[in-house]
């Protein structure tokens, strides 16, 4: 199906928005997509500062399968807009009781690593990813590129024979306690979930593919970080004639299928009007909903918004520093052995946490373009509840936190040895991407919020308004954005393609 001789405005310039821009236009569809800041990538924006190169958003690469498919589907693979390094080691965990292990592509290893902390563990690390596998490529093929819109879309055959054997409904926490005893091993399993905006106790089972994802499909480094990954797709978008528009923030979007009037404030104080036939948004949902709609297009009112569990929000510290960050390896975490609290401040009572789990980011470890010589690229990401009140003096104070927390449990002191700081937190993805409360990722993946249970991709109030990345399906993740745009590009094809 076609569409041309039709335009479409897309709203936001993340991996969401930049996907379906190149599904509508490769259809035959004048593309323009409007982004508020003065560049494209939306979440996985690129900070540069006196030779440093940050990605601010996304840094692991996953399901490479979703990047070769999405560039298939033109004609292209991506190796023609960047190459891909697999890391060896995957990552490495530093408990806060001064044990650490190593997870690398060597399964073997990995397994005789888990046995030094359970007997049998090794084994059951097969079993636990032969399932993974399993739940993998079936949730990937029938419940995630096979949109599943309404809850009726559901009740099939195909749902029914491949449902069988899916541990869908328990937790993630009951799931894992079925194949691992010892505290830690179940943490090096669930640690994943941070990536799905969610606790172990309020995630899905289902989501026990992300194992697979990360065990056996590999940890992979684009040429360029995150960003190089957003110019190509830019690139992808830009041969098949989509026309991009920075430093425009949409104001107002109004009319319907084949009128659409989207009023932008361009960063010159000139407003101006873009006419389209269609309008996609990948800005925040509520955001499009509750800012740039008129009262009576809106699906859904302020209490829906106020009622959503949002994926925690995250104070990050991006630092370039002289000197090497040796044990550190490109990913690492930091765990304290007990870390129910932690998910408790994020998802119960809101509060900094204080003793986090969190996320270190050094891609000079693998890249020596993002960072000047003799030094070292790195990010710290602690992940906390949205909404929090993250004024001038409590962000100062969690630095000093953070840092002293690195020192003393990994043993690397970078405390005087800073030549570049930024701070990133709540207010600033509300003042920069327009988040409800400051998430990082959008809606978290609980059982209310999975599947049919998330906002569509169609306005049921507007015809020819869309959605699409993280806050609809398939959810968050940059793999999930990119198909979520082909999702939505779909819809307007069987909506008005010919
Ligand atoms: C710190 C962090 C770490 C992450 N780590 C990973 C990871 O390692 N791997 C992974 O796969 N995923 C990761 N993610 C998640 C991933 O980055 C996101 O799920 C994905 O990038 C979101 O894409 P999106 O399509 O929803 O759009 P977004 O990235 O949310 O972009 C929406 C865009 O809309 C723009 N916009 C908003 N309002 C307007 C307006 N009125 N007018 C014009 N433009 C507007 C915003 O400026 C923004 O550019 C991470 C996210 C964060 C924040």
């Amino acid at each position: 199906m076609k569409l041309a001789d039709r335009s479409a405005v897309v709203v936001g310039s993340g991996f969401g928005g930049l996907s379906t821009a190149c599904y509508l236009a490769d259809a035959g569809a004048d593309v323009t997509v409007v982004e508020k800041n003065e560049q494209l990538g939306g979440r996985a924006s690129v900070l540069e500062r006196d030779g440093f190169r940050f990605d601010m958003g996304p840094s692991w690469y996953l399901m490479p399968d979703v990047f070769e498919r999405f560039f298939g589907h033109f004609g292209r693979s991506p190796d023609e807009y960047y190459e891909l390094e697999r890391l060896d080691p995957h990552y490495k965990i530093f408990f806060k009781d001064g044990d650490s292990v190593t997870v690398t592509a060597d399964r073997e290893a990995t397994k005789a690593a888990f046995e030094e902390y359970e007997a049998g563990a090794g084994d059951a690390l097969d079993a636990y990813l032969e399932e993974a596998e399993e739940t993998y490529e079936i949730g990937m093929e029938h419940f995630v590129y096979t949109d599943r819109p309404r809850l009726r879309n559901y009740v099939d055959w195909d749902v029914f024979k491949h449902a069988r054997g899916l541990t869908f409904l328990g937790s993630m926490q009951g799931h894992v306690e079925e194949y691992f005893d010892h505290p830690k091993l179940q943490q090096i399993m669930q640690y994943t979930l941070v990536f799905l905006g969610g606790s172990p106790k309020n995630t899905p089972a289902l989501y026990n593919l992300m194992s697979h994802v990360d065990f056996n499909l590999g940890v992979h480094y684009p040429e360029g970080g995150m960003g190089g990954v957003v110019d190509g797709i830019a690139e992808l978008g830009a041969e098949m004639g989509v026309e991009y528009l920075t430093d425009g923030e949409v104001e107002a979007i109004r009319g319907s299928a084949g009128d659409f009037r989207v009023e932008v404030d361009a960063e010159d104080g000139e407003g101006e009007y873009l006419r389209s036939d269609f309008v996609v948004s990948d800005a925040d949902y509520a955001h499009t909903e509750q800012e740039l709609l008129p009262p009576q297009s809106r699906q859904y009112d302020a209490d829906y918004w106020d009622s959503r569990t949002y994926a925690p929000s995250a104070f990050l510290l991006y630092l370039g520093v002289e000197g090497d960050v040796d044990p550190l390896e490109h990913h690492t975490l930091v765990l304290p052995t007990e870390w129910n609290d932690h998910f408790d401040t994020i998802f119960e009572d809101s509060a900094w946490p204080d003793d986090p789990a969190y996320y270190l980011c050094v891609p000079s470890e693998t890249d020596e373009t993002v960072a000047p010589e003799g030094h070292s690229n790195l990010f710290a990401l602690v992940p906390i509840a949205p909404g929090l009140d993250d004024d001038p003096e409590t962000r100062e104070r969690y630095r000093e936190f953070v840092l002293d927390d690195i020192a003393e449990n990994t043993g690397v002191d970078l405390r005087d040895r800073i030549v570049v700081e930024e701070t990133f937190c709540v207010s600033d993805f509300t003042d920069r991407y327009n988040s409800s409360e400051g998430t990082a990722l959008g809606l978290a993946h609980t059982l209310r919020q999975t599947g049919p249970l998330r906002p569509g991709h169609r306005s049921s109030e507007v015809p020819g308004l869309y959605f699409t990345g993280s806050f609809t399906t398939p959810g968050i993740g940059v793999p999930m954005c990119l198909i979520s745009g082909q999702h939505t590009a779909n819809a307007v094809l069987e909506d008005y393609g010919e």
